[in-house]
């Protein structure tokens, strides 16, 4: 993909949020796009770059530490987002690397990434991922287990701004954004990561503060 093309999907998927945004009378500014350019080389990357976006998400720590030092040396703005799942053992090096962690979902990881922060000196923002319709195999705390996850985060001094959430695929996803804006509401909590591709227009309607966009963005992945 060209830079012109970059910047025209980039155009259009603002255009998208602005106008989601315009139907619930909120603000298209208060919305994030998350760039995720988890599998795309370095190539498929700089034009978006070129284009003027600047927040980009990775599923992966190793794929993120291969591929971002080299191009933040040159775009030194850039704000990285950890979307995917994260194991204890790498929480050292996701705070040293992400400005944003979107995936912490259990006690031993609120537990690692505090020790990693208070080391570190980092203190990337933390989004609590909840599975939010309830499914096995699905990242994220359950939702019945959400206030206790919250009240560790919190007593770890974890900077805790939001909740992420995937919804279950090939059903309407507004019920299940609406839940976890309920949720966020709550705990007290503003932030809202949640809306793809598929479902980015439904995520701003229902209060997404960061949506997380790759196909639409990149094209699809290999
Ligand atoms: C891959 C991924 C996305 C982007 O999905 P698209 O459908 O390609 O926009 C968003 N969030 C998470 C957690 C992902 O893993």
């Amino acid at each position: 993909m060209d830079e012109q093309d970059s910047a025209g999907r980039l155009a259009a998927i603002r255009d998208r949020i602005g106008r989601a945004a315009k139907l619930a009378g909120r603000e298209a500014a208060a919305v994030t796009l998350v760039a995720v350019s988890k599998t795309q080389e370095a190539e498929a990357i700089e034009p978006l770059l070129a284009a003027g976006q600047r927040v980009f998400g990775e599923n992966r720590v190793q794929e993120a530490e291969a591929k971002w030092p080299a191009l933040r040396a040159r775009y030194p703005d850039v704000v990285l987002h950890l979307v995917g799942q994260l194991q204890s053992n790498k929480a050292g090096d996701a705070v040293a690397l992400f400005d944003a962690i979107h995936s912490v979902d259990r006690p031993s990881l609120v537990t690692a990434l505090a020790a990693a922060m208070a080391k570190g000196g980092r203190r990337p923002e933390c989004f609590v991922q909840v599975n939010i319709g309830d499914e096995a195999q699905k990242g994220g705390c359950a939702v019945a287990d959400l206030p206790a996850l919250l009240a560790q985060a919190r007593e770890a001094g974890l900077p805790v701004v939001g909740l992420m959430a995937v919804p279950p695929a090939e059903v309407e996803p507004a019920p299940y954004f609406a839940l976890l804006a309920k949720l966020a509401r709550d705990h007290g909590l503003t932030r809202l990561s949640m809306g793809m591709s598929g479902d980015m227009d439904t995520a701003v309607t229902l209060g997404a503060t960061e949506v997380r966009v790759g196909t639409a963005l990149f094209g699809a992945r290999a």
